[in-house]
C-alpha cells in the first residue's frame, strides 16, 4: 500500500505499523522505541508475535466493530503502565496493513481509581450523616423528622395504605431519674427501646418523639393486631428486672394510646393527636395498659375518665 509522504515519525505517540501479507512485518516509530525500549529485542526490533505477546494476545480480536482498541497493562522496566492501543487505519485482515497508536492511560487510570475511592468515602459519609440526621442517638430509634418522612413515603407509595399509630409513654419515668440518677434513666430508655423493638414486626416505624415517649406506626395489618403486639410488648417490658445503682431491682411499664388510620385520622398529626388522647385515658386508668382511641368514648365524655385526666393535668 502506498502511504505517499506519510511517515510513522510524524506521529508523536508510540506507533506501530503491521504490514500486510505473510510474515506481517512490524515497523515502529522512534517514540515507540523510546517508550517500550526495555520490551524490544536486543537489536531494537519487534516481531509480530512479540507485539501480540506485549498486547496480551489480543491482536486477533482487534476489529473496528469490537471498539477498535486494546487496553493492556504493560510492565516497562519496573513500572506498570496502562496502555490503550487504537486502530489508526481501518483494516485488520492479513491482507491489509494495520496502524496502531498507543495512549498511556496510566495517569487517567490512577486518577479514576482515586476518584472512585473518594466517591466511596463520600457515599459512606453521606450514609452516616443520613443515619445521624434520622436517628435518636440514645436509643437508635428513628427521630421525629424521620418518622414524618417515612410515614409520608409509605402513605404515598401504597395505594391501600393502612396503619395503626400508637404513642407509648414510660410510666413514672421521672422517678428513675430522681431516685437513681440521669444515667440510670438513660439506661431505662435504652433497655425499654430494645425490648419494644424486639416485639415489633418489620412493617413498623419505631420512633422516639419526646423524652420518654415513643411512637409506633404499625402498617402490617389491622389496628387490633397492632394493639395485640403492643400488649405483647407491654408484657415483655413488665418482665424486665433492671439492676439499679443501688441494691434493688426495678420493673418498668408503659401506657399506650392507639389511633387507626382512616377511622381516627388520615394525617400523622391527627393520628398522633388522637393516640395522645387515648394515652391520657390510659394514664388516668391506672397506667400499664394499651387503650385504643374511640371517638364515641370521647364524645360521650366519660365523666370518671375525664375527671381523672383533668385531675392528672392539674397535678402536672
Ligand atoms: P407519667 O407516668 O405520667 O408519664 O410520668 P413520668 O414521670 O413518666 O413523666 P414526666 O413527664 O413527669 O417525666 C418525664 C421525665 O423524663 C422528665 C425528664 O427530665 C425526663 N427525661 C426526658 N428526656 C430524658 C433523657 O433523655 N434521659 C433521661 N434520663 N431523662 C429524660
Ligand atoms: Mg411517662
Ligand atoms: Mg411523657
Amino acid at each position: 500500500m502506498d502511504f505517499g509522504n506519510f511517515s510513522l515519525e510524524s506521529i508523536s505517540l508510540p506507533t506501530v505499523l503491521i504490514e500486510a501479507g505473510p510474515g506481517r512485518a512490524v515497523r515502529i516509530n522512534a517514540v515507540f522505541k523510546q517508550v517500550f525500549g526495555p520490551c524490544l529485542n536486543a537489536d531494537g526490533s519487534l516481531q509480530f508475535d512479540d507485539l501480540d505477546t506485549l498486547l496480551g494476545g489480543q491482536l486477533q480480536d482487534l476489529h473496528p466493530e469490537s471498539g477498535g482498541s486494546i487496553i493492556q497493562e504493560i510492565k516497562i522496566g519496573r513500572k506498570r503502565h496502562s496502555f490503550e492501543f487504537k486502530i489508526g487505519l481501518d483494516a485488520s485482515s492479513e491482507t491489509s496493513p494495520l496502524l496502531l497508536l498507543g495512549l498511556d492511560r496510566s495517569d487517567l487510570v490512577k486518577a479514576e481509581a482515586k476518584l472512585s475511592s473518594y466517591v466511596r468515602i463520600i457515599e459512606k459519609n453521606n450514609r452516616e450523616l443520613q443515619f445521624l440526621a434520622n436517628t435518636d442517638p440514645l436509643t437508635g430509634a428513628a427521630n421525629r423528622r424521620a418518622l414524618f418522612n417515612r410515614f409520608q413515603e409509605l402513605a404515598e407509595r401504597q395505594p391501600d395504605f393502612h396503619c395503626a399509630v400508637s404513642i407509648l409513654d414510660i410510666d413514672h419515668f421521672k422517678r428513675y431519674n430522681d431516685e437513681y440518677g440521669h444515667d440510670f434513666g438513660d439506661f431505662v430508655l435504652k433497655t425499654f427501646a430494645d425490648q419494644v423493638r424486639a416485639q415489633l414486626t418489620e412493617k413498623t416505624i419505631f420512633a422516639r418523639i419526646g423524652g420518654e415517649e415513643f411512637c409506633v406506626v404499625d402498617y402490617s395489618g389491622s389496628a387490633d393486631i397492632a394493639s395485640e403486639k403492643l400488649e405483647d410488648a407491654l408484657e415483655a417490658v413488665r418482665d424486665l428486672q433492671l439492676d439499679t445503682p443501688k441494691t434493688e431491682h426495678v420493673n418498668i411499664t408503659f401506657s399506650a394510646g392507639v389511633a387507626e388510620f382512616g377511622k381516627d385520622g388520615e394525617t400523622l398529626d391527627d393520628l398522633l393527636k388522637n393516640a395522645d388522647l387515648a394515652l391520657y385515658y390510659a394514664k388516668a386508668n391506672g397506667r400499664s395498659c394499651v387503650i385504643p382511641y374511640s371517638a364515641e368514648l370521647f364524645q360521650k365524655r366519660d365523666r370518671t375518665l375525664v375527671a381523672r385526666v383533668n385531675n392528672r393535668e392539674s397535678r402536672e
